[in-house]
C-alpha cells in the first residue's frame, strides 16, 4: 500500500536574501535549497561571510530590518511556508518549534535579568497558563538537564557572573526548554575551549537522541561536521556549492571549492615544514558578484562558460549535488580559463 505523502520537516527552496548597501541592493544568499528530516543533523559549512548565518536568521525570520529582506524562495516547515505566516504566528514557532543558539551567548542573554527570569520567560511565552512555581521548577530542571549542578543558585545569577561554557549551557537550556523540532546551532562552540566544546556537542546530541529533534549545525569547522552530521551543505559566496551525505562529501567531494577546503585541513601525516594547501584568491565582494560561477576566479578547473553561466545544483550521484559545470561538461574537451 502506498504511504501517504509526508513533507520533510523543513524544506528550504531557492531562498534569496538581499541587503541594502551603499552600492545598492546585493544578494547575500542566492538560490539556497536544502531539506531536513526529524532526528537528522545537517551541517552548513563554509568560510566566514559565505551566507551561513544569514540563511539561519532568514529561517527564523530574524534578519535585521530594514537593511535586509527575503527576496525569494520558500521555507516550508512541515509543509507550511513560514514566509506566509503573520508575525504573531511566527513568534509561536520561534523557540517552541524552531530554536536557535549563537556563538556568543552574551549577545542572546539579557545582561540585566537573572538567568532564572530569562529561562522562565521562555515558558511564559509559549505556555502562558504555567504558574510561577511551575516555571521555577521547570527552569531548574532544565538547567540540571544541561549539566548545571547547582541550578537553583545559578538561576539567581546574572549572565556576566558565569563562565563562557556555563552561559552556553544556559542558552542551550533556554533553546531546548520547549523541546523544539529543530535546533539551529550557529557556531555554538567556536568561542569555547576544546573540552567544553565536546561537552556542549554531547549535550545537544543527548537531546537529539531523547527527543528526535533535528539539528542544523552551522560551522566553519569541517572536523565538527565530519564528527557530528548526517548531511552537509557547503556554501560559497551566498550560494550552495555542494550538498551530500557526510560520508560522500568527505570521501568523494566533487566541487573544486569543497576539494580545496578539504585539502586545507591539516593532517597528522603532514610534516611541520610542508605548507598547508590554500585556495588562492578571495571570495568576491557581494557588490561584485560575477554573472557566472561565483568561484570562477579561484577555480583551477574553470571552463569558458563558467565566466558567464551560473551553474545550478546538479545531481552527481544519488543524494549528492554540486553547482558546477563539470558535472556535465567535465569530460568534454573544453577550453579552461588560465586560473592560478
Ligand atoms: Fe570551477 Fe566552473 Fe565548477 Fe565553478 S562551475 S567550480 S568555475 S569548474
Amino acid at each position: 500500500m502506498n504511504q501517504p505523502y509526508r513533507p520533510p520537516l523543513l524544506a528550504v527552496k531557492h531562498l534569496g536574501v538581499a541587503f541594502q548597501t551603499d552600492q545598492g541592493q546585493v544578494l547575500a544568499v542566492d538560490d539556497v535549497s536544502f531539506e531536513l528530516e526529524s532526528g537528522q543533523v545537517l551541517g552548513i559549512a563554509g568560510e566566514s561571510g559565505c551566507g551561513k548565518s544569514v540563511t539561519a536568521l532568514g529561517l527564523m525570520r530574524l534578519l535585521p530590518r530594514p537593511v535586509s529582506k527575503i527576496k525569494a524562495g520558500e521555507i516550508l516547515f512541515k509543509g507550511e511556508n513560514l514566509l506566509d505566516l503573520p508575525i504573531d504566528e511566527m513568534h509561536k514557532i520561534r523557540g517552541k518549534k524552531i530554536s536557535m543558539i549563537f556563538q556568543e551567548p552574551m549577545t542572546a542573554l539579557n545582561p540585566v535579568h537573572t538567568i532564572g527570569r530569562q529561562i522562565a520567560e521562555s515558558y511564559s511565552l509559549h505556555f502562558p497558563g504555567m504558574g510561577a512555581k511551575e516555571k521555577n521548577t521547570a527552569s531548574s530542571q532544565m538547567l540540571e538537564k544541561v549539566g548545571i549542578a547547582d541550578a537553583r543558585q545559578i538561576m539567581k545569577k546574572y549572565p556576566h557572573q558565569l563562565s563562557g561554557g556555563m552561559r552556553q549551557r544556559v542558552m542551550i537550556g533556554m533553546a531546548l526548554a520547549c523541546e523544539p523540532d529543530i535546533l539551529i546551532a550557529d557556531e555554538p562552540t567556536t568561542a569555547l575551549d576544546v573540552t567544553v566544546q565536546a561537552q556542549i556537542m554531547d549535550l545537544i546530541f543527548q537531546f537529539r537522541d531523547a527527543t528526535g529533534m533535528a539539528v542544523i549545525l552551522i560551522t566553519h569547522d569541517l572536523g565538527l561536521i565530519a564528527e557530528n552530521c548526517d548531511r552537509v551543505v557547503v556554501m560559497y559566496a551566498g550560494t550552495v556549492a555542494e550538498s551530500a551525505s557526510v560520508t560522500t562529501l568527505f570521501r568523494q567531494p566533487f566541487h573544486p571549492y569543497t576539494k580545496g577546503l578539504l585539502q586545507s585541513i591539516p593532517s597528522l601525516t603532514q610534516t611541520a615544514k610542508e605548507p598547508l594547501p590554500t585556495i588562492p584568491g578571495n571570495v568576491p565582494a557581494l557588490s561584485e558578484m560575477p554573472a557566472g560561477c561565483r568561484f570562477a576566479k579561484r577555480c583551477k578547473r574553470a571552463l569558458m562558460q563558467c565566466k558567464d553561466q551560473r551553474p545550478g545544483l546538479m545531481p552527481v550521484s544519488s543524494g549528492h549535488f554540486a553547482a558546477c559545470h563539470l558535472v556535465h561538461d567535465g569530460e568534454k574537451n573544453q577550453i579552461l580559463i588560465n586560473n592560478p
